[in-house]
């Protein structure tokens, strides 16, 4: 884990709940990601991952509970200050923009300096984080000809640009093969240890215990949130999983 100078936690969630009208998504969830978390978020389909994740971000909004972003109400944020959300439909190109990668990452750094013209600097800093995640090569190509694995990195790019300093990834594997995946999970690792707080959903646990340093495991409920260790030596995987489409009652 890095130092960070921030003290407030990046995410803090006080009892949250939402439904989409009567299907509960999230049951009274309460949970901190701080400065230089790799939280792993998993749960089986249908078990809330998206929408909890959307929670935080501040693109749903809670029926019951708080959400706080680095100290601050989530209410507060402009959409992306701060944040790199990659989306499941980012992951797989729908409505990927006809643009190309190296105007993608640019746009990440225009939204960062307010919509005001990009100095060379502001240039220079999004080249920097196309050399960062290893796409330069592919700077002038369109965005949406580019692989599943390559699109990822230049979304990832594109929130380096705005200086995001928590990275959201909603299963960005997914059509992913299996070297590009090692090799973007690597990426990941490296983005943490520079400082920047990473939450990823993913189904494939193996990957999230060996990756992740902290994990929160819901269904609909939280059924653990804390480090990877004493997540691996909990009951939670197997309580979590058992339940799909039955409610369990904790008594707390
Ligand atoms: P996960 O990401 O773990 O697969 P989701 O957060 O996508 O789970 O979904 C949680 C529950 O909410 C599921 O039962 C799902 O069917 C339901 N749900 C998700 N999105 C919507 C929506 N837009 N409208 C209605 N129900 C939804």
């Amino acid at each position: 884990m890095t130092a960070n100078a921030d003290p407030d936690p990046v995410v803090a969630l006080e009892n949250v709940s939402f439904a989409y009208g009567e299907q509960l998504a999230v049951d009274d969830v309460s949970l901190t990601v701080e400065a230089g978390d790799f939280l792993g978020l998993i749960g089986p389909n249908g078990s809330g991952k998206t929408t909890l994740l959307r929670l935080m971000l501040g693109l749903l909004s809670p029926d019951s509970g708080s959400v706080e972003l680095f100290g601050r109400p989530v209410d507060d944020f402009e959409r992306g200050e701060r944040i790199g959300y990659v989306s499941q439909q980012a992951t797989s190109g729908g409505g990927t923009m006809p643009v190309t990668v190296r105007e993608c990452v640019r746009m990440g750094r225009f939204a960062h300096v307010g919509h005001s013209r990009l100095t060379d600097e502001d240039r220079a800093i999004a080249d920097e984080a196309l050399e960062t995640v290893g796409i330069t090569d592919l700077a002038d190509q369109q965005l949406n000809q580019l692989s599943g694995g390559q699109r990822q990195r230049a979304y990832i790019a594109r929130a380096l640009a705005s200086e995001a300093d928590l990275l959201a990834l909603d299963e960005p594997t997914v059509g992913v093969d299996a070297e590009s995946r090692d090799a973007f999970y690597q990426l990941l690792e490296s983005l943490n240890r520079d400082g920047i707080t990473i939450i990823l959903i993913e189904h494939d646990i193996g990957v999230v215990t060996d990756r992740a340093d902290r994990i929160a495991c819901i269904n609909t409920e939280l059924y653990h949130h804390g480090d990877t260790e004493s997540f691996v030596e909990s009951d939670a995987l197997r309580e979590a999983y058992g339940a799909t489409g039955t409610v369990v009652h904790h008594h707390h």
